[in-house]
């Protein structure tokens, strides 16, 4: 599982719908501190014995957040360093985002790769590198230059939207997608976030 931004009990409801029984569940990757991406994740990780894969950044931004009592696995990620989950190759990638040591992941298995790319502030030569040859990508961008500059948000904010440690604007999104595309990337897939 990557990130957790829903309370346990959403969670698991959620999970429900998709048939996944959350104790069959072998591992948590967090990308970041940020409320949204970890906020079940400690108590998912201790009612059902998960490890949790993160940076040391993350996890010193967010361990206070850990209810006393709780026992979880810790395991503090490389950040440039891949490692195995079972059978899966976890390459982790260092990212612009206002975070501590935020990360986001590309998964290997088989001759197969996939990529979960959120709160991307801009695009880098590493990240470009590391989605070479994806054949699936699931990418978040969620604003448009224009409309932020033409809209009625503080200057202040309007800064830290169109920053480049916050989220990946829609045309930079499209400029990313056309570097890495190739033939055998087979699907695209965007959300987007408040
Ligand atoms: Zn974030």
């Amino acid at each position: 599982m990557v990130d957790c931004g829903f309370g346990l009990k959403e969670t698991i409801d959620r999970l429900e719908k998709y048939q996944i029984n959350p104790s069959k569940i072998t591992s948590i990757l967090l990308t970041h501190e940020h409320e949204d991406h970890i906020k079940g994740a400690f108590s998912l990780a201790n009612k059902f014995q998960i490890p949790i894969y993160l940076s040391y950044g993350t996890y010193q931004m967010s361990h206070k957040k850990i209810n006393d009592g709780y026992k979880i696995k810790f395991e503090l990620i490389n950040n440039f360093d891949s490692f195995m989950i079972d059978d899966i190759s976890v390459s982790p990638m260092p990212v612009p985002h206002d975070a501590r040591e935020p990360l986001q992941y590309r998964f290997d298995c088989m001759d197969k790769s996939i990529a979960i790319m959120t709160d991307l502030g801009k695009i880098t030569k590493h990240v470009v590198q590391k989605l070479s040859r994806i054949n699936l990508l699931v990418l978040e961008f969620n604003h448009d230059e224009e409309m932020l500059r033409d809209s009625d948000y503080p200057a202040s904010l309007k800064k830290r939207i169109n920053g480049e440690y916050g989220h990946l604007e829609n045309k930079e999104s499209l400029k990313l997608l056309s570097s890495i595309s190739h033939s055998e990337l087979r699907w695209v897939d965007s959300c987007s976030s408040k």
